[in-house]
């Protein structure tokens, strides 16, 4: 158990369904934090067991063979971490108590451990007991859909506000809550560039708002600029070989947009207030702004636990 204490005084907390959601969704968010300085935690829900497994040599520890595919993304969740400077990455309830859910309306659905099944209550708080202990004042996860629809996704989404209003009711939740957005302007800007490309991610989409996370440009609370984090991301991305191969589109949207498509992310703010930012819509470029720990040097100890 951390002894906040000794934490520093900006603490952010990610929750997150599988292993490579951090990376794909937050890894540049994640790698600027923890390198100016503050605490990041990440919280993973499951262990990834029903992903595709896109490294021939690893195929048969796929959940209808084997079915190790969780234990090795432990390994590769903790490469990820390593390539983002975050030290302090946890299972929900420990690795293992809960499975990857496999995609809406399979049986994998109904598995006695799948996170879908979860007691909301008892996998909050999980949850609560870290937030005991860390005292985040940022949290991040999804909105209501998950992002996209993912079951593992949308249970992470519940239970994380689930914990929050929890610790809230003992005065330790989060201040501030973001969930993961992308700005309309942001995606019609990809579809316009990949419009007519063989390697076009967006097929088959004719309008920017048919994507589930495309996001009215003045509901994006925040826009984090972490490009000089970029590498990080791409680095933790490549450390879940197993899910993300490397001709994959989002590799080689990274080619054409770089450090601008791999190292800004975006979230919408889902509680608390919005703090002072100089993005258009008054866009935030820190989840800390408005806190009284935002833009201070990181001082230890933080004093009385639980300050904030
Ligand atoms: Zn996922």
């Amino acid at each position: 158990m951390t002894d906040v204490t000794t934490l520093p005084d900006r603490r952010l907390l990610l929750v997150h369904a599988h292993p490579d959601d951090e990376a794909i969704g937050t890894g540049s968010t994640m790698a600027h934090y923890a390198a100016t300085g503050a605490h990041v935690t990440l919280v993973t829900c499951t262990l990834g067991e029903e992903g595709e497994i896109h490294v021939p040599a690893l195929a048969q520890l796929a959940a209808a063979e084997a079915d190790q595919l969780g234990g090795y993304r432990i390994g590769e969740l903790a490469a990820a971490c390593r390539a983002l400077g975050v030290a302090d990455h946890r299972f929900l309830g420990g690795a293992g108590r809960y499975r990857d859910s496999g995609m809406m309306g399979l049986a994998t659905n109904e598995h006695p451990r799948a996170f879908w099944q979860a007691d909301l209550d008892e996998a909050a708080g999980h949850l609560v007991e870290i937030m005991r202990e860390i005292r985040p004042q940022v949290m991040i996860t999804y909105d209501g859909n998950g992002f996209y629809g993912h079951p593992d996704h949308i249970q992470a989404h519940r239970v994380a506000m689930r914990a929050a209003e929890l610790a809230g009711a003992e005065g330790f939740g989060p201040a501030k809550i973001y969930w993961t957005a992308m700005p309309q302007s942001v995606l019609e800007a990809g579809m316009a560039h990949f419009a007519g490309s063989s390697d076009n991610p967006f097929v088959g989409i004719e309008e920017a708002t048919e994507l589930p996370f495309c996001t009215p440009d003045p509901q994006i609370a925040a826009r984090i600029d972490a490009t000089d984090q970029h590498a990080a991301k791409e680095a933790a991305m490549r450390a879940h070989a197993t899910q993300i191969p490397d001709n994959s589109w989002l590799y080689s949207i990274a080619g054409n947009f770089g450090s601008e498509f791999m190292g800004v992310e975006y979230y919408t703010l889902a509680v608390g207030e919005k703090g002072p930012g100089s993005g258009p819509y008054g866009w935030e470029d820190d989840l800390f702004a408005g806190l009284a720990v935002a833009d201070g040097p990181d001082r230890s100890p933080v004093g009385a636990a639980g300050s904030r």
